[in-house]
């Protein structure tokens, strides 16, 4: 990247919008898996712009329908007939495992959780909200008070009275060593004691990612949240999935993440892929809460023309090539490799996920403690040859692995061949 680039960057941007490498890249170009930077260097994509390109790059399907809307008319969201919004909302509302739902778009994850949280309040006239420490739910005033990380909660003042119940590695800390029966009944107990502490119960409620997705991709053993829902939906507290990273096929056992947890969600909420990269989000609800808020609450850009149309074009790429079965089969091919690579490497404290959302988590010392310079080492040479990965945590001692859902066996084997060599290690 050209000096002067990231001078002027670094001008003009904020010092808190984060830039990965040593030597930051310039990506100027996408075909397929590949990314090419403004030096005209190569790279297997293996973050898809943190999870956002979802069925690959210049893929002509999705082209096509951005270019031919855009041709047609580039209109905002609101007070005329939509047909590329109708028809995309059809196709999630039908897919979305809720009956008789409901989608309201937006133009980001952060504004899809706060229109959920919106709803949520407003439908169960309540403030108070569970939420998952360690989580990610965005940047706006409301969501970080349910971001359980002091990393990414700038502020401490909070629109929402937030209860938290525990989520995070199980590495170390309150979730170290306990075996998926002694999991599940923590967290039990943990939510029976937060009911106890809120006020009179009436908790609009919880908002969870089936696996935290900016955390690390740390996940709870299957069927967690739906044992937790068995206590709360007798209060009437609404479940709300958040699937920004997880929908769409992405853990290849399911559509949904939800779906592994055993949970009926009132609500899900979307963004990242669902446009293939352009900006297009929403939530999914039960009509009767959809319906619910007393005025009315527009988003001028959400499910714009253009943004629909990126939507229903990469919705149906998804389904035709069936990109959910390939997240399971090139899953776990990356899985084993990286499970082997893990064998011989002491560092390598644990690789988990699902399908093609996996995570390698560093640790040093026998208290399993954070090796975040581990993970920057790797994410280095990893780039070094070629490939292009993502890293997340509290501590940052988490490599992120996430390719587009087209991903082949040839790609899979080539970025195989790099985590080999980068991974490597050696028993200490
Ligand atoms: N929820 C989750 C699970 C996310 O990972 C993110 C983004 N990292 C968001 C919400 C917020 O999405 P956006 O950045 O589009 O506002």
């Amino acid at each position: 990247m050209p000096d002067s680039l990231l001078q002027r960057h670094r001008a003009v941007l904020p010092t808190w919008i984060s830039l990965y490498y040593d030597d930051p890249i310039q990506i100027v170009r996408g075909d397929g898996r590949y990314v090419f930077d403004a030096n005209g260097q190569r790279y297997l994509d293996f973050f898809g712009g943190i999870l956002t390109t979802m069925v690959g790059h210049a893929i002509p399907e999705v082209v096509d329908a951005i270019a031919n809307q855009a041709g047609r008319i580039i209109h905002s969201s609101t007070l005329y007939l939509i047909e590329p919004m109708i028809e995309l909302a059809e196709r999630l509302a039908a897919r979305s495992g809720i009956p008789d739902a409901k989608v309201f778009f937006t133009t980001s994850g952060t504004e899809a959780n706060d229109a959920a949280l919106l709803l949520a309040s407003t439908y169960r006239r309540s403030n108070q909200v569970i939420a998952i420490k360690n989580s990610y739910h965005g940047r706006s005033f409301t969501q970080i008070s349910v971001t359980g990380n002091r990393n990414w909660s700038p502020s401490s003042y909070s629109p929402l009275s937030v209860s938290w119940l525990q989520g995070g590695s199980r590495l170390r800390g309150p979730l170290a060593g306990l075996s998926d029966e002694e999991y599940v009944a923590r967290g039990k107990a943990d939510l029976e004691d937060v009911l106890m502490t809120t006020t009179s119960g009436d908790v609009a409620a919880i908002i969870a990612e089936p696996i935290q997705g900016v955390g690390g991709f740390c996940l709870p053993p299957d069927g967690y949240f739906g044992q937790l829902q068995e206590i709360l939906a007798p209060h009437g507290i609404l479940y709300i999935s958040d699937e920004v990273q997880t929908g769409f096929g992405r853990t290849g056992e399911h559509f949904w993440g939800y779906e592994a947890q055993g949970v009926q969600p009132d609500m899900i909420t979307f963004a990242k892929g669902v446009g293939n990269g352009m900006a297009l989000a929403g939530v999914i609800a039960r009509a009767e809460i959809m319906d619910s808020l007393g005025a009315s609450s527009i988003s001028t850009f959400g499910g714009s023309p253009v943004a629909a149309s990126a939507g229903v074009a990469t919705f149906d790429y998804l389904m035709k090539h069936d990109l959910q079965q390939n997240a399971l089969l090139r899953g776990a091919e990356l899985r084993r490799a990286l499970e082997e690579a893990a064998s011989h490497n002491s560092s390598i404290g644990e690789v988990r996920g699902k399908g093609l959302m996996l995570g390698v988590e560093f640790v040093e010392g026998a208290g399993k403690d954070p090796a975040p310079k581990l993970a920057n080492e790797a994410l280095e040479r990893a780039k070094a040859h070629g490939l292009l990965i993502g890293k997340g945590g509290l501590f940052g001692n988490v490599l992120r692995i996430a390719p587009p859902l087209s991903v082949t066996q040839e790609e899979m084997v080539e970025a195989i061949a790099v985590f080999k060599d980068v991974l490597g290690g050696s028993q200490s």
